[in-house]
């Protein structure tokens, strides 16, 4: 096995956890780096630290496997930790049955993406050495799920860090790449083939399921009263026939496939509008609105959020939950100041589309910007907007997107929820 040793000056990442080693960070390599890719890694007294893949093509030379000497890279050891993140799963999330199986650095398996829809897996290699043992990761997936097909979402541009070509495709069989999943109990279309990334967010699964008290309570906020027979009365008397008349009007920005909206819908929301750029998400979002039963409870309106925040402000129009839930906009530590940017404006403007005592929900999927920022970010954009933000929950993502504590890399997601007053 090849041996690398790490400069005396470097920080103490790999100790505290963190599962890359830089570049910049190695001293010197012992041994023919010829097609052999996994390493050992020791300080630079020589004491073994860990072993993982070698990539000399990327900047990020080693990822960390295992943290013993004498653990063997096999086959066996693949089927195991693939065993172990889904058992994981099992054990933390009862009864799933669609899910990210496998979250690369923060399950072990560096690299390693697998999403589970149903009986389909999606998978995603982004390190070299994985997709050097693709068919043991395959032979083990098989074994492991049993499952109907499996579909490869290698179409994504990091991949050219580590060397690898942009692909996408069937692995074996072909299937129907249209699945139904099920999610909290309600049923989610997902486009293995064609959808976003691997075709759906899990990572705000539990997120979705939080918005669960906000989504009734709104009823006497606009007057309406109980008459003595428990019939519903609006502010002149007159009985109100809408049975969702307690619930929330919700904005659902970036609604992608409408996640949030069937939540909201679920939980009793009286409306909800779901605006995203993409046509192809829109009308997977009817259709799941449909297949649900909320079809005459949503809205869909296709076009650039940006403008509708804004146009919306300017007709004076007011939500009592605004949903925020953009793509990362921040892609690279350099593009961090404009998507501060970008973020503190769909904030701005979605706050001032809450009615006072209203809910703002606000997500950033983007690890380069931390939680101090993020709330920062929002402060700015309360303080232009004239607001007072009270804050009632901080989220990350689901229990399938485990977070380890030395990479910040894994803990990319920010939900809050606030409650949006007037500043006169
Ligand atoms: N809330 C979704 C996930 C959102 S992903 C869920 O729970 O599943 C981000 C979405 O934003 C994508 O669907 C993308 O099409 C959309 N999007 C990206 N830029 C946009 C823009 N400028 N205006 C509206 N939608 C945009």
């Amino acid at each position: 096995m090849l041996k690398i040793y790490l400069k005396k000056q470097r920080k103490k990442r790999l100790e505290q956890g963190h599962p890359w080693i830089y570049q910049s960070e190695i001293e010197r390599i012992e041994g023919d780096v010829g097609a052999e890719d996994l390493i050992s890694v020791h300080n630079h007294e020589g004491y073994f630290l860990a072993q993982g893949f070698y990539n000399p093509q990327s900047q990020i030379a080693v990822r960390v496997l295992a943290y013993r000497e004498d653990t063997t890279i096999d086959e066996a050891w693949f089927l195991n930790r693939i065993r172990a993140a889904w058992d994981r799963r099992l054990w933390l999330i009862p009864g799933v049955s669609s899910c990210r199986a496998v979250y690369g650095e923060a399950d072990f398996l560096p690299g390693l993406i697998v999403d589970k829809y149903e009986d389909v897996l999606v998978i995603q290699m982004l390190a070299a050495g994985m997709e050097k043992r693709r068919e043991w990761i395959f032979q083990a997936l098989r074994e492991v799920f049993q499952p109907r097909g499996i579909y490869e979402r290698n179409d994504v541009p990091v991949r050219r860090l580590e060397g690898l070509d942009e692909r996408s495709g069937f692995v074996g069989p072909e299937f129907d790449t249209l699945v139904e999943i099920q999610e909290n109990g309600l049923k989610i279309l997902v486009d293995v083939a064609e959808g976003q990334k691997t075709g759906y967010f899990f990572d705000q699964r539990q997120n979705r399921a939080a918005l669960k008290p906000f989504m009734t309570g709104w009823g006497k906020r606009r007057g309406i009263r109980l008459g003595t027979d428990g019939q519903p009365l609006d502010v002149n008397g007159k009985a109100i026939k809408n049975p969702f008349w307690d619930g929330a009007e919700v904005l659902d920005c970036f609604s992608h496939t409408g996640g949030f909206m069937l939540h909201a819908c679920a939980y009793g929301a009286k409306k909800v509008t779901c605006v995203d750029v993409s046509e192809t998400a829109l009308k997977t979002a009817r259709e799941n609105a449909l297949t649900n039963g909320f079809l005459h409870r949503a809205e869909f309106v296709e076009g650039n959020a940006f403008d509708y925040l804004r146009e919306k402000v300017k007709e004076g129009k007011h939500w009592d939950v605004v949903i925020l839930d953009p793509p990362a906009f921040a892609k690279s530590h350099q593009a961090l100041s404009a998507a501060m940017r970008g973020y503190k404006e769909i904030n701005l403007q979605g706050m001032k589309l809450v009615q006072p005592g209203g809910i703002l929900v606000s997500a950033s999927c983007s690890y380069h910007l931390t939680v101090e920022q993020f709330f920062e970010m929002l402060a700015e954009a309360a303080r232009d907007a004239r607001k007072v933000l009270r804050l009632l929950e901080l989220r990350r993502a689901g229990l399938d997107h485990p977070v380890l504590l030395g990479s910040r890399e894994t803990d990319y997601l920010k939900f809050a929820i606030f409650e949006v007053f007037d500043r006169p």
